[in-house]
């Protein structure tokens, strides 16, 4: 062994006794505080949204929304600025012969990626694109184009025709919410929890893409909701540890048929019992904001959610209805500690390849990232929510390029484990432990080969894990 080699052993000796003593005191932590620690792992709750929300903040024009103007031509031709701008300030100024920076074409290059499978490239053959075609197909036909944000798209209609004319009568409000998580759970759903209806998060007006047409939610939507219920499938870890290759994109696509099929469901089940209700994916309103309204998980530095034990592997759909519980029914947010770990730990944003993911030490109330002072770059940032701000252009640009859709930041991420006792062990002590061994953490979990991406084996892995394991 040379001497440098020598050298970098010792050095990581040094730092698995240094991460050792740490996570040690934070599952000393765990073991010692007793009832006070399972509170904290289950979530405080809070009695308000639990981050700091202007009086100025506004919902947002679904035109803003980039795979909305992605798919739409006549925004492209209304805003041709858009494009040019997000082109100069990524590429620098177009140059004699060269075409001009293009969502529109971007979305459809994304679109197309399986027809230039590689069979000689791991991670992007037919093989791995066939089985991402096949996890989308539930979702094409179910209710097509709502992962790109379309409304009233198949079983997500807002048609209430087949409403029972008579409501159930439920006894009271926990009864209600019984019947709402039993079914949940009845349609595969992992998580459910169901807050109010908060107008800040639903997207006004909406916009139907494929009409290209605005939607009121006065004139147009069939009823008033009061109610939003909230719900969270999972994806795969070992799909999903192949990031950014496309059995990672596989997962995340049967995550959207997984959550087409229990909104389509749990609307239809409120329908026959009297209640009007309305499912949707990503069309309609902020997901991750109503996830965290119902206590479902936190807003993360990579702008997802992170769900305790399932980190931030979920897909979210939602339920508008006009089904009303009794105030203290309804689930409330929670806070797990995860924002504060994030403050600390910022893998996601080493890991991004498009840099798209803030590297602030704290959130702001605001984008910092460069362009974001710039209207004409910056027309799609919303601002007035404590959080760090991802800079969405950029990371769609690197779906396009890759031919799928990325989760490098969801595979990075300390909080994405499989489901071993040891790792809830680690989530518990992340609840309550603070700054420090949080990055005591981050580097463990690096030490220990956690989170790599662009990992050719976990391909092997993947396609092994039919027949390896506990599954057959
Ligand atoms: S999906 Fe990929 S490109 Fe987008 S923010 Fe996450 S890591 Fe970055
Ligand atoms: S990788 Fe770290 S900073 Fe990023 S979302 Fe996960 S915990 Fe937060």
């Amino acid at each position: 062994m040379s001497e440098q080699d020598k050298q970098i052993v010792d050095e990581k000796r040094r730092q698995l006794l240094k991460i050792g003593a740490g996570t040690i005191a934070g599952v000393s932590a765990v073991a010692g505080a007793g009832t006070w620690v399972k509170h904290r792992v289950d979530g405080v709750v809070q009695d308000e949204f639990p981050v700091e929300v202007s009086p100025d903040y506004r919902s947002m024009d679904q035109r803003d929304v980039l795979l909305t103007f992605g798919m739409s031509p006549k925004l492209a031709k209304q805003y041709p600025e858009r494009n040019l701008t997000f082109g100069e300030e990524t590429a620098g100024p177009i140059q004699p012969g060269e075409k001009p920076f293009n969502f529109q074409n971007h979305m459809i290059n994304f679109a197309t990626a399986h027809e230039r499978a590689d069979n000689d490239r791991v991670g992007y053959t037919q093989l791995d694109y066939s089985l991402e075609q096949a996890c989308w197909y539930g979702m094409n036909n179910l209710a097509p184009l709502q992962s790109t944000g379309v409304p009233n798209s198949g079983t997500l209609s807002w048609d209430q025709s087949d409403l029972h004319h008579e409501k159930y009568p439920f006894k009271d409000s926990v009864e209600m919410i019984s019947a709402i998580k039993t079914a949940a759970k009845t349609f595969g759903a992992v998580r459910v929890g169901v807050c109010r209806r908060d107008k800040r998060w639903d997207y006004d007006p909406l916009y139907d893409v494929t009409q290209e047409k605005t939607l009121t939610w006065e004139e147009d939507f069939p009823f008033e909701p009061k109610s939003v219920i909230v719900m969270l499938t999972d994806m795969d870890y070992e799909p999903m540890a192949t990031a950014p290759m496309i059995p990672a994109s596989a997962t995340a696509a049967m995550g959207y048929t997984n959550n087409t099929i229990q909104a389509g469901a749990m609307a239809k089940f409120l329908r026959g019992l009297g209640y009007q209700a309305v499912g949707s994916g990503n069309d309609m309103g902020n997901s991750v904001a109503y996830a965290i309204a119902a206590g479902l998980g936190e807003g993360a530095r990579n702008g997802t959610l992170i769900a305790p034990t399932l980190g931030p592997r979920v897909r979210i759909s939602k339920v508008y209805t006009d089904l009303e519980l009794d105030d203290v029914t309804y689930d409330k947010p929670r806070n797990f500690g995860i924002m504060e770990f994030c403050e600390h730990c910022k893998r996601c944003a080493e890991s991004c390849p498009s840099q798209a993911i803030s590297m602030d030490d704290k959130p702001s109330m605001g984008p910092t990232y460069p362009g974001c002072d710039d209207p004409k770059y910056n027309w799609q940032g919303l601002s007035g929510m404590r959080k760090f701000y991802t800079d969405s252009k950029k990371c769609f640009k690197f779906w396009s390029e890759n031919g799928g859709d990325c989760g490098v930041c969801i595979t990075a991420c300390p909080w994405n484990k499989p489901d071993f006792w040891h790792h809830r062990l680690i989530d518990a002590s992340n609840a309550v432990t603070s700054g420090v061994v949080h990055t005591m953490m981050k580097q463990a979990d690096i030490l220990f080969g956690y989170g790599n991406v662009n990992d050719e084996q976990a391909v092997i892995k993947f396609w092994r894990s039919g027949i390896d394991g506990d599954f057959t």
